[in-house]
């Protein structure tokens, strides 16, 4: 099959599309022909540089690539069989099953967890294969690249809502608002009657229940007051830029939550400096959120057959071949929100696992 790989760590010229032997499915796995791949900044790109931590858990050469979406093509032993056909979302996480996180029901923290593309070679490939339980089968008329933009956003949304505990009526600061998280959050808050006050540095305006600020404003913080109506309720904090947390940080309403899963607002990682005696006086959390439970992909999963959709035309599609292009322009900030890439149409029978 045809997959990017990456012989070295380093630039983005570094992934060279060419021919790896196609995954046959092992036991409680299977194989899915991989219809598109989100391009993560902080997994994707951040991995390839060799910089990032997720860096020292790959063996060269390797294949990047975490949530997908394809249909399932193989099987292995103990998967049952009316999933070959299935179209299919890819979950990259894998929990173990059996730590101590993973039996009191918090498997994100899982301590043996298992990540597609950093633990094993991943989906920048026509095939990639996951055990049987990290898919989820996909309506008939959902758009695989939303499927894959979705799978990799989703669920850590959802958690990330539900760990700001927003009520009807609240309000939210979301910096990054451009950004491919960003959007399905702004998407899921609409089920909410949540206002989100978005920030950002290259795009401004107003759509729904979302207004975007200039996070560059002198102003911004009594700008973000004026477009909530009040103090925010929380934060959803992805970029951890430090000069724009600490506009926001004390118009946060008393008792908020700031909620970070990302942190790419600095090339070397930002450091925050949160006022240690404003924690206690003003009752806030600072919570991490570093994946999303089995759970809550599942539940995830059913909000979408029930009906959840992204907002029209927020997925760009990239052949798979132009993967080292794609990662130099959302670096330099050209392509924001969901990028998917989309691998050639595996035509050869003979590539078909069996
Ligand atoms: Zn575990």
């Amino acid at each position: 099959m045809r997959a990017v790989v990456l012989d070295e760590f380093g630039a983005p010229e570094m992934l060279r599309l060419r021919d790896v032997p196609t995954p046959v499915p092992a036991p409680g796995e299977v194989v899915v022909r991989v219809a598109a791949v989100e391009v993560s900044r902080t997994r994707d790109l951040g991995t390839r540089s060799g910089k990032h931590p997720f860096s020292q858990a790959v063996r060269l050469p390797h294949v990047l690539g975490g949530h997908c979406s394809g249909t399932v093509v193989g099987a292995g032993d103990g998967v049952p069989r009316d999933l070959v056909g299935r179209r299919v979302a890819v979950m990259g996480h894998h929990t173990c099953g059996h730590c101590a996180s993973c039996r009191s029901g918090a498997d994100e923290a899982c301590e043996g967890l298992r990540l597609l593309g950093i633990h094993r070679w991943g989906s920048y490939a026509q095939y990639t294969s996951m055990p049987q339980e990290c898919v989820h089968p996909v309506p008939d008329d959902l758009d695989l690249y939303d499927a894959a933009a979705m799978a990799a956003t989703g669920p850590v949304g959802l958690t990330q809502l539900r760990r700001a505990r927003l009520q009807a009526g609240d309000s939210i600061v979301l910096p990054g608002a451009t950004g491919a998280l960003a959007r399905t959050i702004v998407a899921l808050t609409r089920r909410l009657d949540v206002r989100v006050i978005g920030l950002s540095r290259s795009v401004t305006g107003r759509a729904e229940n979302l207004v975007v600020l200039d996070a560059g404003r002198e102003d911004l913080a009594d700008a973000i007051l004026a477009a909530a109506g009040g103090p925010p309720a929380a934060a959803i904090d992805n970029v951890c830029a430090p000069d724009t947390f600490e506009r926001y940080f004390p118009v946060l309403a008393g008792g908020a939550r700031i909620v970070v899963s990302g942190a790419i607002g600095h090339p070397a990682l930002p450091v925050l400096n949160v006022p240690a005696r404003e924690l206690y006086s003003r009752n806030l959390s600072l919570l991490g959120v570093r994946s999303h439970s089995a759970a809550v992909a599942t539940e995830f999963w059913q909000l979408v057959r029930d009906g959840f959709r992204l907002d029209a035309e927020t997925v760009r599609a990239h052949p798979l071949s132009d993967a080292a292009t794609v990662h130099t322009k959302i670096a330099d900030g050209v392509l924001t929100g969901h990028n998917v890439l989309v691998p050639p149409t595996a035509t050869d029978r003979q590539e078909v696992p069996e």
